[in-house]
């Protein structure tokens, strides 16, 4: 066999999609899952059960591997080192990883190459708080934790000092990891710019896409974002562009942005980072010539990488979320009978109230029809329609 392995830590459902991607290119996977219950657990052949934050677990699994890449961005900086030392190539690298590993060291990089952030500081206690608030615009404050923190969670939006005071205990951060104070923007809507860069330097951007946000959770994506100018649209892609090149990314980068209106002006504000294929993605598996996965797939490999551009007008991507029925597959027979053109992806997890399990993605001509045929999927899985 001369195809190469690829290493996969984390087994979510990004692995599990990752892995589908490379099966038309009969790659070999293997997979570092917490459990064998893992999304990507369930269906990949060779899986090792362990912990990603022991550099030995790590070191055994990435031999017979040719490249490591991940699902998640929680894997220790110095592990990542030590893996590199060794000689096993990891992709991204992390020198470029820290960066969607850590906050901070993220808006310092940026501000540095002249990308545009909301306006951030480090924060020591809830005095410190109150000074940044008066610095600026006053309260409300974002405070964030530099890592750790998913869907919202490490993100609490503070009115006061006393609001701040619950994120500290006798000067310390009670979440452990330094406190990231940001300026709340004043955003229209967020947009996610994609790219995916190879080691050898190509790279192609995804159209411009919009999130829409639920509860601090991404509910649907709608590629391309909507009524979006051509001249902010290239600003995202050159702007995305330009941080996976100053930063070294290799793979799929998500760069999530806030659309902003001051004084009438659209602008761009980045909010964060992914290098890993993203839910702001997941309408390519459908809706693009090459899905972000088969890209991420060839980018960590060094492959040429293949054609980003949209197969249709429009393509919407609605998450499924769990319902209080857990019987999602009844709801097939309706979903598929309603709309022949309707694209299932559940990730084999059980379905719990809230839980994100799958999404749908449909294409089409019409926008207001697309978004309608994705809803009506996304809810009925979930079970709030009965007709
Ligand atoms: P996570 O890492 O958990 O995804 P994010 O940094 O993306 O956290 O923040 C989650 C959500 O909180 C964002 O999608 C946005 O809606 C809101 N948010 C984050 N930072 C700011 C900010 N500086 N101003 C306004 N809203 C923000």
């Amino acid at each position: 066999m001369t195809f190469p392995v690829v290493g996969m830590v984390g087994g979510g459902q990004l692995a599990r999609m990752t892995h589908e991607a490379g099966i038309p290119l009969g790659l070999r996977f293997k997979l570092l899952s917490d459990t064998p219950q893992d999304s990507a657990a369930q269906v990949v052949g060779d899986v090792v059960v362990g912990d990603y934050r022991d550099l030995e677990t790590l070191r055994g699994f990435a031999q017979g591997c040719d490249v490591i890449t991940f699902d998640h961005e929680h894997v220790p900086t110095e592990h990542l080192r030590a893996l590199e030392a060794d000689g096993i190539p990891v992709r991204p690298g992390p020198d470029a990883l820290v960066h969607a590993q850590d906050k901070g060291v993220m808006r310092a990089r940026l501000t540095e190459i002249g990308v545009p952030c909301p306006r951030h500081r480090i924060v020591t206690g809830p005095e410190d708080v109150v000074r940044f608030a008066e610095e600026g615009e006053g309260f409300p404050v974002v405070l964030k934790t530099v890592r750790g923190g998913y869907d919202g969670k490490g993100v609490w939006i503070v009115r006061s000092a006393e609001e701040a005071g619950e994120l500290f205990l006798d000067g310390q951060s009670r979440a452990g990891v330094p406190i990231l104070a940001e300026e709340k923007v004043d955003f229209v809507r967020e947009l996610a710019a994609n790219v995916v860069r190879s080691p050898h330097g190509q790279a192609v951007a995804y159209p411009v896409v919009e999130s829409v946000q639920a509860d601090g959770v991404c509910d649907m994506v709608i590629a391309p974002a909507p009524g979006l100018s051509e001249e902010l649209s290239f600003q995202a892609q050159e702007l995305a562009l330009r941080v996976a090149k100053e930063l070294g990314v290799v793979g799929h980068l998500a760069v999530e942005l806030f659309e902003t209106n001051v004084g009438g002006t659209p602008g761009l504000v980045v909010n964060e980072l992914a290098m890993r294929p993203h839910n702001s993605g997941h309408w390519t598996q459908d809706g693009a010539v090459t899905s972000q996965f088969a890209n991420h797939v060839r980018a960590v490999l060094d492959l040429p990488l293949g054609d980003p551009r949209p197969r249709a007008p429009w393509t919407v991507m609605a998450n499924v979320l769990g319902g209080d029925y857990p019987d999602m597959y009844s709801a097939y027979l309706h979903c598929m009978a309603r709309d022949p053109q309707l694209k299932i992806h559940m990730y084999g997890k059980d379905v719990k109230p809230g839980r994100k399990v799958g999404h749908v993605n449909t294409y089409g001509d019409d926008l207001a029809d697309v978004r309608e045929r994705a809803r009506h999927a996304a809810d009925y899985l979930r079970g709030t329609i009965v007709e």
